[in-house]
């Protein structure tokens, strides 16, 4: 019996039209209430809540140790060649420091500046015309 409940209903009907009785009368079928979530509306719900939080934790951890070295990197591009420009103008490295070229704004407006991950200044070295080390 795949839906006992329609078809005896409607032979019932059927055969009462025009007269109700009590013996004849069917109970409508209720209508399920819902309660609770759909499948998809929890996906739904289970899925922003999945971005809100990457976000919020994102937010309060800072910058990951990937882009604190690339940071780096960058910042080493930056000073050597700022250095080289320092080299064409003046006719001289700058010194081992970056103390000179670290103070003119012409070159680092912002100031010169120190690597994210250990958080030291940078040094240059005139002979290879290279920031020393911060391999990270
Ligand atoms: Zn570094």
């Amino acid at each position: 019996m795949n839906d006992p409940g329609r078809p005896e209903r409607a032979i019932v009907q059927r055969r009462a039209r025009g007269r109700c009785t009590a013996a004849t009368r069917v109970a409508k079928p209720q209508r399920r209430t819902r309660h609770g979530l759909t499948l998809l509306e929890l996906l739904a719900v289970v899925l922003l809540l999945g971005i809100l939080s990457a976000v919020v934790i994102s937010r309060f951890l800072g910058p990951s140790d990937v882009a604190k070295r690339n940071a780096c990197y960058a910042y080493k591009g930056e000073i050597e060649l700022q250095a080289q420009l320092w080299f064409r103008n003046t006719g001289t490295w700058p010194g081992a420091n970056l103390a000179a070229i670290g103070s003119d704004p012409t070159y680092f407006p912002s100031g010169l500046p120190v690597c994210p991950v250990t958080g030291s200044a940078y040094t240059f070295d005139p002979a290879t015309q290279r920031v020393v080390g911060h391999v990270h």
